[in-house]
């Protein structure tokens, strides 16, 4: 049995600033976080951008922008500070360069005089690194050096037996020495690879449990060797399964994800797509904690307060899943309708402003009940209900077959909107559930089924087919304007026959 925690329990969430947030990191920073605030520890965002030639300026505010929206606080990291800082790796240059002298000079690892060429004869000849370099005597090694050959540092790793670990999801794992080569720690420009890197770091930022994706379990045998060549006590590991394309095949791309055996629809993957396509924090938090993780009682709704408390490393499911993504709908649905309804229309009024719309916050707040059950996302509400916001003095008759409802024809239109109006007009209480009873009793009186008198005042009074439920629009729209748009809509049919 693994220990649990060990002191402190200090998770870190560790990307390398290359472009936008991806979701798959962010699930991993996500279970990392819940365990931390699950044990009422610290979550520490560290950027890793030792390799300089892939990093994206813009990418640290990328990240911290996704946290932010997502509502994950970050106790350390590099704006918010702390005492175990810089948290840029490129910042701590010496610190590696003084660990990876410390290794040469305890005999772990050594300086490698390999030029290109000799590395691509290597390739060429089908293996990897021979190792050439390795056990150079001191005083060659010194003569390249003073030659000024340029070289990297190379840890020793044993030529045989088996490295073991533990790792908290995945139980012991064991691998085979000969399987590893004597991996690079120190590149010839003086910066650390990922390896020498994120253990010197996770030393001294006093990290209690690893939290990374499974794609570094093959090199977990490399790691454990040089937390012992450095005398540290090591951490405790958890090996994250990762998000599969939502075939299940292959890994979730890096960018644009593709239903690779249905329509090759494009699905979100980086955080902003799940921001500008309508998504709210707490149904992607949900949505993401449901892959790989379950919260029990076959429950797929919970707030991130009962995810935490319940939350367990060890509760992870070693599996890489499939992407669920068509579940999202479903679920941002449900948050949808829970929603508080002046949250919702603060939620919803930015959206609007982007499609163009002059947004009226009074009737947003009137507006947002009435949309609660139908929106999918927030995007929705421009469709749906942007006509609320259009300039009610410019609203413009439907088109005849907007207008007329299955088996209605011309006529018949004219008739419900001709009685329609005067009605409506007649009424003293203009809710939403007295129109209903009143226009029940003139669908009967005319003859027509309920759906096609409701149908047909819908369309009059939007201009759409789909919409908010009618008799509630119109309560929003007033009874004037009401029956503005139903005659409006019966002169267009009158001039369009
Ligand atoms: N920078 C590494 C990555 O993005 C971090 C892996 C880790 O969490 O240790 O894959």
């Amino acid at each position: 049995m693994i220990a649990e925690t060990r002191g402190p329990v200090r998770t870190r969430y560790a990307p390398s600033p290359t472009g936008p947030q991806h979701i798959g990191g962010i699930r991993s920073a996500l279970f990392a976080w819940f365990f931390a605030r699950r044990h009422g520890g610290q979550f520490i965002l560290r950027i890793e951008d030792t390799d300089q030639k892939r990093t994206v300026p813009g990418a640290i505010e990328m990240i911290l922008e996704s946290f932010d929206w997502l509502g994950m606080d970050i106790d350390e990291g590099p704006l918010q500070g702390g005492e175990f800082g810089p948290y840029v790796q490129s910042q701590r240059l010496e610190l590696y360069q003084s660990c990876a002298r410390q290794l040469v000079d305890s005999g772990h690892a050594y300086k490698c005089f390999a030029t290109a060429a000799e590395l691509s004869e290597m390739r060429e000849a089908g293996g990897g690194y021979d190792r050439r370099y390795r056990d150079l005597p001191p005083q060659a090694a010194a003569e390249l050096e003073a030659e000024g050959r340029p070289g990297v540092i190379r840890f020793k790793m044993p030529l045989s037996g088996k490295t073991v670990g533990q790792d908290l999801i995945r139980g012991q794992v064991e691998f085979d020495n000969t399987q590893l080569q004597d991996a690079v720690l120190l590149k010839s420009d003086g910066f650390p690879t990922y390896h020498l890197a994120h253990i010197v770091d996770d030393h001294y930022m006093q990290i209690s449990h690893i939290t990374r994706a499974v794609e570094w379990l093959p090199s977990f045998p490399l790691h454990l060797r040089i937390w012992d060549a450095l005398g540290w006590d090591k951490p405790l590991f958890a090996h994250l399964p990762v998000l599969l394309n939502p075939n299940g095949k292959g890994k979730l791309s890096k960018r644009k994800a593709r239903f690779a055996d249905a329509d090759g629809t494009s699905v979100p993957v980086l955080v902003h797509e799940f921001i500008q396509a309508g998504y709210l924090p707490e149904a992607v938090i949900n949505f993401l904690a449901n892959i790989g993780w379950n919260f029990g009682d076959d429950r797929e709704i919970f707030s991130v307060a009962e995810a935490i408390a319940r939350f367990d490393l060890k509760d992870v499911n070693p599996a890489n899943s499939a992407y669920p993504i068509a579940k999202l709908d479903w679920l941002n649905g449900q948050y949808i309708q829970a929603a508080d309804c002046a949250y919702l229309a603060g939620l919803l009024k930015p959206v609007l402003e982007n499609a163009g719309y002059q947004v009226d916050e009074a009737r947003l707040r009137k507006v947002a009940p009435i949309l609660k059950v139908r929106l999918k996302t927030l995007n929705d509400v421009v469709d749906m209900a942007g006509f609320f916001f259009d300039d009610w003095e410019c609203f413009a008759a439907p088109a005849p077959d907007i207008l007329m409802q299955k088996k209605m024809d011309v006529e018949a239109t004219r008739r419900v909107l001709q009685a329609a109006g005067p009605t409506l007009a007649s009424m003293k209480d203009f809710s939403h559930d007295q129109q209903y009873l009143v226009m029940k009793a003139l669908a009967k009186e005319l003859g027509f089924k309920n759906g096609q008198v409701f149908g047909t005042l819908r369309a009059a009074v939007t201009g759409q087919k789909v919409s908010p439920p009618t008799f509630e629009t119109m309560e929003i729209l007033g009874q004037a304007e009401s029956i503005r748009r139903i005659q409006l809509a019966e002169a267009s049919l009158n001039a369009e026959t």
